[in-house]
């Protein structure tokens, strides 16, 4: 048999054992090898990377997918120039995800714009890169969804979807005050989380005033008690990113703080 036979033979092969990138490499690893004088291990382990390299760039795409971002934006992508409030330092700790072999969790607190959901984000893209699971949910979409479960009685199958994920990103804590069963609900899932996975939370309104946000002090203090107990919370005080411009030129209003905190400030300009 002549070699092209064989090399569309055996691309044959592969494709049939579902090994479709190593059937596309096989005449160009063919060729390499012949020109390289490789062994021939040399030769099965450079079709062999090809076929791994493909499956865990569409595995991360897969986990990508499922983590329902937002946006796909890394700390490559964020100006630490712009937020001074912002340790670099720790977030490139945070994104070592040591905390997450801890189950600890990790709380962005600020006003709008100030990049919250970017770093929550961008730590959930790094995780994928290091092949955890990550979900994203904002709080407003999380309980509206424990509740519709919660009133059709399959509350905890629903909570599963929450509590398996290695990261559970909750987006936008406080930007609704809660009722009673929204609150009990959130803090099921939260107290099921507790030592058991990692919770990233961001915020516009300070654990002070957490417990007027969930409309039970109680409720507020031990919620805080679990979510507190190894966690990183960062404190981001600056400009909106979504007013720079405006900022640059001087003509708009700034809030530097939490909500509970908020000023305004005219034409602030951080750099
Ligand atoms: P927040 O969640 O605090 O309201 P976002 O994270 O949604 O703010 O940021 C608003 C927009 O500005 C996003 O598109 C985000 O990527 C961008 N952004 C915010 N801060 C920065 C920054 N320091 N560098 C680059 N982009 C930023
Ligand atoms: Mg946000």
């Amino acid at each position: 048999m002549s070699e092209a036979l064989l090399v569309a033979q055996v691309e044959e092969q592969l494709l049939d054992l579902g090994l479709k990138r190593a059937a596309a490499v096989l005449p160009a690893c063919v060729e390499w090898a012949a020109g390289q004088e490789a062994t021939y291990v040399a030769f099965l382990q450079r079709l062999l990377e090809a076929e791994q390299e493909e499956r865990h760039s569409r595995a991360m795409q897969a986990r990508l997918r499922l983590a329902n971002f937002p946006f796909h934006k890394t700390l490559a992508d964020f100006d630490f120039s712009f937020q001074p409030s912002v340790d670099e330092r720790q977030i490139r700790e945070l994104a070592t995800l040591t905390f997450v072999q801890e189950c600890g969790n990790v709380i962005f607190l600020g006003p709008p714009g100030v990049g919250k959901t970017h770093l929550a984000v961008a730590l959930g893209m790094e995780a994928i890169r290091q092949r955890m699971s990550v979900y994203f949910v904002t709080m407003q979409k999380l309980v509206s969804d424990l509740r519709r479960a919660y009133q059709e009685g399959r509350l905890d199958r629903r909570l599963r979807v929450y509590t398996q994920p290695k990261i559970l990103i909750c987006d936008e804590v406080g930007y609704l005050p809660l009722d009673a069963l929204d609150a009990a609900n959130f803090f099921r899932l939260v107290s099921e989380r507790y030592e058991r996975g990692s919770l990233i939370i961001t915020s516009n309104t300070s654990f002070t005033n957490w417990g007027t946000l969930f409309g039970d002090q109680v409720l507020a203090a031990a919620l805080l008690d679990r979510l507190l107990h190894h966690a990183t919370t960062v404190n981001i005080r600056g400009n909106s990113y979504r007013m720079k411009d405006k900022l640059r030129a001087g003509v708009t209003h700034a809030f530097s703080g939490t909500r509970d905190e908020a000023n305004v400030c005219v034409g602030n300009e951080s750099r």
